[in-house]
């Protein structure tokens, strides 16, 4: 049998790196459907060449590489360059920032379930995690959907889903990617606080039971939870503070994440952009739960809607969009440091929340 190679040194530094102390991820990896709903929204047309140039807008704001130290990529994106035609793989790399691949294939219904979701593309995976290494990106992401209500999740799908999260993270790393592991509980629900923290340590528990099923190298492997939140219809959405979720996320991660996990980076999961920059910091300064793991964002919607609303396809609007994006990395960057003072940026107090979200 050929001897594998073994990439655990390389992926440890790549978890290290990306998990640098005061930055974090930019999600930058809709699909073409996804980003398409963005677009409607600022009426720019959903092809190719929008989609590229919004993603040069993103990544040659100046001074991101302050602020962000790993980009989620759509594989269309991974082949596109600049104007002047510098790849945005290399772009990102001269500036310091891991390019990172998205490597799912969506969601399929799990049979015999009342509609619960299991992720798609293991089959093709070793491959298309193969050919991103050889183009340069150093992580990957995979996105597992479950829901609260009606006696859901079932038991059915948390198991599938652990175990699909640990299968997808054992074939990136022997192919040398940083599997970031998203099991991503929707807030979609009346729910409570309590019920939500429940559900997030029995998925949690679930997950590292699979991953260390399937000898996943925690060193070289980061978690994309949700926070701990009322649902989005619960009628105390909007009294729980800060310091509330922060502390329920933290015990949760606590009760349930090995502490030779590297880092943790949180999706938004439709908070607003300051929502999410405030309960990342009131986690990242809370003394009362341990938190042997860094603690960051790996955000899409709470890092772009400011900025994709602001550039509205228009050149003339570039740097504005750039700005907009900068003081939402910089808040989340502060954030991470438990050092920021809230208020930063005019619209970002709108919820972001889409109902039964798709990437
Ligand atoms: P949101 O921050 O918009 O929830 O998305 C992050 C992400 O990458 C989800 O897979």
């Amino acid at each position: 049998m050929q001897q594998k190679a073994d990439y655990r040194r390389e992926l440890a530094e790549t978890a290290q790196k990306i998990c640098t102390p005061g930055k974090g991820i930019l999600a930058a990896d809709e699909s073409q459907g996804t980003i398409g709903k963005k677009f409607v929204t600022i009426n720019v047309e959903n092809n190719e060449e929008n989609r590229r140039a919004y993603r040069e807008l993103l990544f040659t704001s100046p001074g991101i590489e302050n602020y962000i130290s790993g980009v989620i990529l759509f594989s269309e994106t991974v082949k596109h360059a600049t104007k002047e035609g510098k790849n945005f793989v290399e772009l990102l790399k001269e500036k310091g920032i891991i390019a990172g691949i998205k490597v799912d294939k969506g969601l399929g219904v799990i049979p015999g379930t009342q509609d619960e979701s299991a992720t798609l593309g293991l089959d093709s995976l070793a491959n298309m995690a193969a050919e991103h290494y050889k183009l340069g990106c150093r992580f990957a992401k995979w996105r597992a959907v479950l829901k609260i209500g009606n006696g859901l999740p079932s038991q059915q799908a948390i198991k599938e889903n652990a175990w699909g999260l640990a299968r997808y993270a054992a074939i990136c790393q022997e192919n040398g990617l940083v599997p970031i592991v998203e099991p991503e509980i929707l807030a979609d629900g009346d729910h409570s606080i309590d019920v939500c923290q429940k559900v997030t340590e029995k998925v949690l528990a679930a997950v590292f039971k699979a991953l260390n099923e399937n000898n996943v190298f925690l060193e070289g492997c980061l978690l994309k939870p949700n926070m701990v939140t009322p649902g989005s219809t619960n009628s105390d959405r909007s009294k729980v503070t800060p310091q509330e979720i922060g502390y329920r996320t933290a015990l949760a991660l606590s009760r349930t994440v090995p502490g030779a996990l590297v880092g943790v980076t949180f999706l938004s999961g439709g908070q607003s952009e300051e929502e999410a920059s405030l309960n990342l910091n009131a986690m990242n300064q809370l003394t009362t739960v341990r938190k042997p793991w860094a603690l960051t964002f790996s955000y899409g919607r709470a890092l772009q809607n400011t900025a994709v609303k602001t550039w509205a396809g228009k050149q003339e609007n570039w740097e504005a969009a750039q700005q907009a994006l900068l003081t939402r990395a910089k808040a989340n960057s502060e954030a991470q440091l438990g050092k920021y003072q809230g208020g930063q940026g005019g619209a970002s107090n709108e919820s972001l929340f889409v109902a039964d979200y798709k990437y």
